[in-house]
Formats: structure tokens, sequence, C-alpha cells
């Protein structure tokens, strides 16, 4: 977790302590909430990354969601997901506050606002989120912000922490940007969309944003903007997907829209395996492995063992990334598609061989 501390994954605690303080002066009573990625511990996470302290030098409540009695919310505007489990406690505040920090993302380009609602929901149902691919994430996001129609789990500020931002393949391994910059609005679309022009990233191009806008949940352009000017405060955050990387990206994608549409079909079985085998961009481990172990609790399909080192076992991999998103060394990465990589692999081996010959004959 120290690098996770390190890499300013989590909410800065100082902007909680502020918000605590400016809550107080404003007659309420403060409580922090937070619902750690799955297979971290909350708790642990809440002492690790300061906010313990905060708390209790502020005299402030914390309760960890996924310990939290849980009840079904209906998503009738849902599309991807028709409803979400969150915790009952929830709906005993009279205002919710979301500080997500302001990162790039490598599965959904930024993560921010829309997102960080993401986190109310308990532990299995986040994995559900990952399950169909890129698209129905994106899709899912905004289906749980639907709710904010009837205000039952709506955000009433969002406050992005860009104390340090964080770039590149976020959420946990990209690379600390320090900004000292607070992105905060009632409009979670409108916020989330001054944050990503704040990181240099057309909001447009953010699939959830841009669907959520399309939905009818805020604004992209009609934004009133307060305090500093975005271009004097804006600086150019390096994006997941560029270049080759964006090949990659659109197999992974293609790979498990096939596998998720097969799904408990007797094609599946061979189609994703002619996909994982020849297509499909899978999760890999790198020597920055630090054998913490973290990856196997991390895995919800058991895919991943350690007796010496982590290994993935394909045949249970679903693909689903979130071991990528959760290795707190950054040591898993997307692969390369194994079909390019083969085609390489000969195109090289060709090569050889000929240079060889050609230098037999000299
Ligand atoms: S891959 Fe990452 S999470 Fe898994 S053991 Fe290595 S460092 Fe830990
Ligand atoms: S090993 Fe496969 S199934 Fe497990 S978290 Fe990683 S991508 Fe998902």
């Amino acid at each position: 977790m120290d690098v996770v501390k390190k890499k300013r994954a989590c909410t800065n605690p100082i902007v909680i302590a502020a918000l605590i303080d400016l809550i107080k002066e404003a007659g309420g009573e403060p409580v922090v909430g937070e619902s750690s990625m799955i297979g971290c511990d909350t708790m642990s996470a809440y002492e690790k990354s300061g906010l313990k302290e905060i708390c209790e030098e502020k005299n402030v409540p914390f309760i960890d969601f996924n310990s939290c009695e849980m009840m079904h919310i209906s998503l009738p505007k849902g599309i991807f997901i028709k409803e979400i489990v969150v915790p009952k406690e929830i709906f005993t505040f009279d205002k919710i506050v979301s500080v997500p920090v302001l990162k790039t993302h490598l599965l959904t380009g930024v993560t921010l606002g829309l997102k960080n609602m993401k986190g109310m929901q308990s532990g299995d149902e986040k994995i559900k989120l990952h399950s169909a691919g890129i698209k129905e994430l994106h899709i899912g996001i905004v289906d749980i912000n639907t709710d904010f129609s009837n205000g039952k789990i709506r955000p009433d500020l969002v406050v992005i922490d860009g104390s340090y931002g964080q770039e590149g393949e976020g959420p946990i391994g990209g690379d600390v940007v320090k900004m000292d910059v607070i992105i905060a609005g009632t409009d979670v679309v409108a916020t989330d969309a001054t944050a990503c022009r704040v990181m240099g990233i057309n909001p447009y191009g953010i699939e959830h944003i841009k669907m959520a806008w399309e939905r009818g949940l805020g604004e992209i352009e009609n934004i009133q903007i307060l305090g500093e000017k975005i271009e004097d405060v804006a600086k150019k955050f390096s994006y997941p997907y560029h270049g080759f990387k964006k090949l990659k990206y659109a197999f992974y994608e293609l790979g498990t829209m096939i596998v998720f549409k097969l799904k408990g079909t007797t094609e599946e079985e061979r189609v994703y395996k002619i996909f994982t085998n020849i297509l499909r961009t899978k999760p890999k481990i790198t020597s920055k492995c630090k054998k913490c172990k973290k990856c196997v609790s991390i895995c919800p399909h058991q895919a991943i063992s350690f007796s010496n080192k982590a290994k993935i076992n394909y045949e249970k991999c679903v693909g689903c990334m979130i071991c990528v998103e959760g290795c707190p060394y950054h040591a898993i990465a997307m692969s390369s598609i194994p079909i390019l990589k083969a085609t390489k692999e000969m195109v090289i081996a060709i090569l050889r061989a000929g240079i060889k010959a050609i230098l037999g004959k000299l």
C-alpha cells in the first residue's frame, strides 16, 4: 500500500480534512465513507492512506461501505445493469459529496465523478461491470448514475482532488502529476468534462462522459467556470490509449465482446480458446512483480495462483483486467496481441534466415 500512497491513487487526506472543516462550518455533521477496490481491505487502506489520522483528529466517524448491510436499488433507466446493490447507510445521509482523484484510467480513459459512484456498489457487483468489455463498462457507469434522476444516491457535490493527479495507465500504476487544483461542481458530467479539459483530454472522447451527456445527465458545453481559468491550470496528461496501444485495446474489446455474447452456449469454450490463444489481449505478469500475492485475492475468477511466483491460468481467466488495474506494483500488463506478436516473430525469423543465407553466399 506504500506504493499506492506514493502513487497518489487515493484521495489526498488533506482535501478530506478541508471538506470536513467546511461542512462543519456550514452546520453539517460529516461522516467519511469508502469502499475499497476488489481484493483490498478498506480498513487497511483507511489506515495506510493517512485518512484514519484525519478522521480521528477531526473526531469524524468512518464507515467501511463493504461491511454495511446492503440493499438492492432498481435502475429503470439502466441499459446494461438494471439494479445496483449499495450500502443501506447511504440513505441516512442528507447530502453526499463524492471526492475522486484527477486520474486517467487504463480501461475507461479517465476515472472521475461519474466512475467514482461505481465505488458505492458491493464488491461482487463491481465485478459485474467488468464482465462484458470496455463498452459495457462505460454503459454501466452511466447506468449507475441514472439513479440521480430520483435522487436516491445522487452526489450533491463532486469535488475532484487534483492536488496530485495520475497520468498514463492509472488508476494505480500511472505516474503522479503535481497539479494543485480542485475542480468542484454540482453537475457531475460538467465537473468531469472540466476535469478532462484540465488534463488536456477531449471529454467527448471519453465514452461514459459523452453517453451521460447524451442521456441528459449533465452538460459538457454550457459550463460556467468560476475561479481559475482552465488554460491557466491545465497540463497535458499522457493518455492510456495512444499509438499501437489503441489496436491492443480494440482487440481486447473485440475478444471480450465475443466471449460475453457466447457465454452459456456450447460454442463458448471453443471460441474462447481461439480468441485467447491467437487474438485476444491477455493479462501478463511482468518482471516488475514483487511477489506480494495481492493479485491472488484481487482476481474475482480465481485465475491467479502463487507458489514461487504469481501465475495466471488462462483457462479460467475471463480477461476482465481487474488484476492489471489492481496490482500495486503495476506488474501486470495487457499483453500484445498474440497473432501480431507471432507474425512479428515470423517476419524477424525470415529476415534473419535471409540475411544468414546472403552472408553465406558472400
Ligand atoms: S503481479 Fe503484482 S499483485 Fe501479483 S504478486 Fe506480483 S506484484 Fe503482487
Ligand atoms: S487473471 Fe484474468 S480473470 Fe483474473 S483479474 Fe486478471 S484478467 Fe480478470
